[in-house]
């Protein structure tokens, strides 16, 4: 049987050949979106070269199909060669919608790519599916500063492409028993100018890892001030976490922006958020919403933050967050988990 839609490739972006974990979440929600299109596949498209093992993960993460495009000088990103392969690969295999992770990396690419391929992408998407009559990808984002949710539709034009921010999709669990195919493409790079030269590659390791952290310990405007932060940081550090702010915090200048959580900044998921001085604004909780367990420490017991939160503790953060490092250190002192 013909299938009605083209597929759904998924980018997978890689360093040091690991997959980065926004391209298994956006492999969970292709498995979602082609439930809805009938005969489509989910294929997932690796670049470069001895990435053997990142195609079958990718596989075991939910892709029907591995586009493997083998070339050594594929190994390193490079905007431009990278754009020339996902296009001539997109013009060869036609897929209905291309999904690739909002990271640094990945806004620059999906950009080069659809302007090249003259076709639609909606950036830093929150939300997708397909729109039951006309089968169409609908692209949610906020919009207006996030003051109004918009869905975008790219009827006219193909492929529909969207990036999504890493922590927003859940990844599937790995299933190593899933099977797969991997359609290995001997990719040879046309003759490009040469636009630029690698003298060194330096990994970026200042990037708050702030989605994947199990545990973030986040200050608010009830920190009172840069040096606030120094215990949220010690407590975070103890239960193997990240510190997280709210936007007045970042925006009174006592944290950098990599650090906020919310509708403007960074959506998490972690095991345990406390929220410290956090009063509970709307454009925050959306960010935070998914956590596990979520403890909130403020002085006014009618913050709004009470009203989500697992755990309350009403009272003076400067007091309270000592205190926990205290009796949480004593703990882990006593299982041998951290040296007295
Ligand atoms: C379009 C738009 C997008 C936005 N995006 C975001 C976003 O991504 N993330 C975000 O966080 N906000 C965002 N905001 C801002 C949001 O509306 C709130 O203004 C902001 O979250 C408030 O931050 P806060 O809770 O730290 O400050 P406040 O609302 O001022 O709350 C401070 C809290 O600290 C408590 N407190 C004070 N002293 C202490 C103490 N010593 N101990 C304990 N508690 C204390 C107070 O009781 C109070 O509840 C956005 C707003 C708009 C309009």
């Amino acid at each position: 049987m013909m299938a009605k839609h083209g597929n759904i490739f998924v980018f997978v972006e890689h360093y040091n050949g690991h997959a980065h974990p926004v391209s298994w979440e956006l492999l969970g929600k292709a498995r979602d979106l082609v439930q809805k299109l009938e005969g489509s596949e989910v294929w997932a498209v690796v670049l470069g070269d001895g990435l053997d093992s990142v195609c079958e993960e990718a596989i075991h993460r939910g892709a029907d199909k591995v586009l493997y495009v083998k070339n050594k000088e594929l190994n390193e990103y490079i905007n431009y060669k990278y754009q020339k392969a996902l296009v001539e690969m997109v013009k060869k295999y036609q897929p209905e919608i291309f999904l690739i992770g909002a990271t640094l990396e990945g806004r620059e690419l999906a950009g080069m790519v659809a302007t090249e391929l003259q076709t639609g992408l909606t950036a830093d998407c929150t939300g997708l599916d397909i729109l039951p009559d006309k089968e169409l990808l609908a692209m949610t984002r906020p919009t207006f500063g996030g003051n109004l949710m918009a869905t975008i539709m790219c009827p006219d034009h193909r492929p529909q492409m969207a990036t999504v921010r890493p922590g927003v999709m859940k990844e599937l669990p790995p299933d190593p028993k899933r099977k797969g195919e991997i359609i290995v493409e001997e990719y040879h790079l046309p003759a490009i100018e040469k636009l630029l030269d690698i003298l060194e590659l330096i990994p970026v390791t200042s990037e708050v890892n702030l989605q994947y952290a199990p545990v973030v310990v986040a200050g608010g405007k009830g920190v009172g001030g840069p040096e606030g932060f120094k215990i949220l940081r010690e407590l975070a550090q103890l239960l193997g976490g990240e510190i997280g702010a709210s936007r007045a915090a970042v925006k009174a200048g006592w944290i950098s922006d990599e650090y906020q959580v919310g509708q403007t900044g960074k959506t998490i998921r972690p095991v345990l958020y406390i929220a410290c001085g956090i009063s509970g604004a709307v454009q925050h909780v959306v960010g935070i919403k998914e956590s596990e367990i979520i403890v909130a420490i403020n002085i006014d017991e009618n913050a709004p933050i009470f009203e989500i939160a697992d755990i309350g503790i009403v009272g003076d953060l400067h007091r309270v967050v000592p205190a926990l490092t205290k009796k949480f250190r004593e703990r882990l002192e006593k299982r041998g988990e951290v040296k007295a």
